[in-house]
């Protein structure tokens, strides 16, 4: 695979140095391609491109139903390519086949969401407070977006920016994972074929330092829009900070999932394994903290732990593959110390907590699933996020305490809570500090509905309407049409 160059100005170039970094397939440890690595010389030629590409209009001013339909191609030909780019975002992230196809319907959904917006935003007249005057609100594009996306959802993540930045008439720089660039890379190309104008749409292969860092910082960037962790996260916010460019945070979460004992206990089980064990548990608002009421405990663990011993580890590529592998070497380290942390705090390891010893496993970085009884709320394996395929169990009493324990955390992206009381579900809902709550469900999101993180899992909301009006800045425009001289100051006699 050949994917060397990165896409600056509508031109597909080599780093400026010169360099590439291999990219790893993490199910069996090979190099599956050598990437561009951009430096600081490449970011900066490519906000230079976007920047006097926003500035003359080339994009923001093609009439919005053009605009529109170009970005629905995007979504066209992510359709038409759908099953080479799921394997190679299976090859570049681990995860399997099923899941990757899954994602690129999303994704093509989402250039086509955006793209059928991009036309239905018309100005909004308001009441003014003048009678011989009119108040017009206008939506513009915020200008020139630095977005930058993790490795867990490479392409649908920087679907979700890219998208709603085209449809509103935005220029961007992406840079993708350093670790999961491929997918990224191969939708460059189908928008390359759709035929943006030169320096709307930039793409940069590269570290997060200098590259993000550079789309943090540059004053000639107007919005920078990051998924990720929140150490890095609350790096961009300060660097951001230098001309006071627009903020967009998708973070991390510590999901609670929560069980009370009316719950219907099959599909709660059920529901509970996808929560945590879907991408290996690399998701964002995997449903990694689960809350078991006293009545049902036992049986939950029980039946969970039999459960979670089926699991078929394996490459995602393979036909029957239940679970792929962790990113890197490097994360499957950070899992294990959780791991180890966990039985320090006193948790009680009930299944997993190792590699598997399966000698097929071996070159890639594969982690067995893993279940924690006993913990509780205090435990860093409890607040912290361990981005891995490991559950940790609570055992509650009361609503009041599932709810209390529930919200003791800094973040606050997503929850999810079983019953079959209706009073309990309008409670519940209500008192869950989450930007998400899933009442009978769990890890449901879709293109409709806004998607982002109250506390320290971020600000702003992605998808939906809202996620349009991210990109946008809101104009007033009032005319006066009867304008009279109101005489306030200098007035003379000789008026
Ligand atoms: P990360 O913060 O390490 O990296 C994310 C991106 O930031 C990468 O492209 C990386 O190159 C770049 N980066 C690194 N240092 C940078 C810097 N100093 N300045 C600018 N950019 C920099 O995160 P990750 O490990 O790739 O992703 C996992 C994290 O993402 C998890 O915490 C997960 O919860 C979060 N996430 C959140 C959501 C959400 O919707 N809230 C979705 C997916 C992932």
């Amino acid at each position: 695979m050949v994917f060397d160059k990165l896409f600056i100005d509508g031109v597909w170039r080599p780093a400026a140095s010169g360099a590439t970094r291999p990219t790893v397939n993490p199910a069996t440890g090979e190099t599956l391609a050598q990437v561009a690595d951009a430096g600081r010389e490449d970011a900066l030629a490519a906000i230079a491109a976007a920047r006097r590409a926003f500035d003359r209009g080339v994009w923001s001013d093609v009439p919005a139903p053009k605009r529109g339909a170009m970005v629905r191609r995007v979504g066209d030909l992510i359709e038409e390519h759908a099953e080479e780019l799921a394997r190679l975002e299976t090859l570049d992230t681990g995860k399997t086949l099923e899941e990757s196809r899954w994602d690129m319907a999303d994704i093509a959904g989402i250039f086509r969401y955006f793209g059928g917006l991009a036309d239905k935003e018309g100005g909004e007249v308001i009441a003014s407070p003048n009678p011989d005057s009119t108040s017009l609100l206008v939506r513009e594009p915020v200008g020139v977006c630095g977005q930058i996306s993790p490795w867990n959802y490479p392409l649908l993540q920087a679907a979700w920016k890219m998208a709603p930045a085209l449809a509103a008439g935005c220029a961007i720089v992406v840079k993708p994972s350093e670790l999961t660039p491929l997918t990224t890379l191969r939708v460059t190309e189908l928008a390359e074929e759709v035929g943006f104008p030169p320096g709307v749409f930039n793409t940069l292969t590269g570290p997060g330092d200098p590259v993000g860092a550079e789309l943090a910082a540059n004053p000639d960037v107007d919005l920078i829009s990051f998924t990720g962790g929140i150490v890095t996260g609350k790096s961009i916010m300060r660097a951001a900070a230098g001309n006071v460019k627009k903020v967009a945070l998708e973070l991390g979460g510590k999901n609670p999932n929560i069980v009370f004992d009316d719950a219907d206990f099959d599909v709660a089980l059920d529901y509970a394994l996808n929560a945590v064990f879907f991408h290996a548990g690399q998701i964002c608002s995997a449903g990694a903290r689960l809350m078991l009421q006293d009545g049902v405990h036992d049986a939950f663990v029980e039946a969970l732990a039999e459960r979670i011993r089926t699991i078929r580890l394996g490459n995602g590529l393979d036909e029957g593959t239940e679970m792929g592998p962790l990113i890197s070497a490097a994360h499957r380290d950070k899992v294990e110390g959780y791991v180890a942390i966990a039985q320090k705090e006193g948790a009680k390891l009930v299944c997993g907590g190792s590699r598997p010893d399966d000698a097929a496993l071996a070159g890639g970085f594969y982690y067995l699933p893993t279940l924690f009884t006993g913990c509780e709320n205090a435990m860093r394996v409890v607040q912290e996020e361990v981005f891995g395929p490991v559950i940790t169990v609570e055992r509650f009493r009361t609503e009041e305490e599932a709810i209390s324990r529930a919200n003791s955390t800094i973040y606050g992206l997503s929850a999810g809570f079983w019953t079959r009381d209706p009073d309990r579900i309008a409670r519940v809902s209500r008192k869950l500090r989450f930007g998400t709550v899933w009442v009978n469900d769990f890890n449901v999101y879709f293109t409709q509905a806004p998607w982002g993180g109250y506390k320290q899992s971020g600000l702003g909301r992605e998808l939906g309407r809202i996620g349009l009006e991210e990109y946008q800045e809101v104009k007033h425009v009032y005319q006066n049409h009867a304008p009279k001289a109101v005489a306030w100051f200098g007035v003379t006699g000789g008026k």
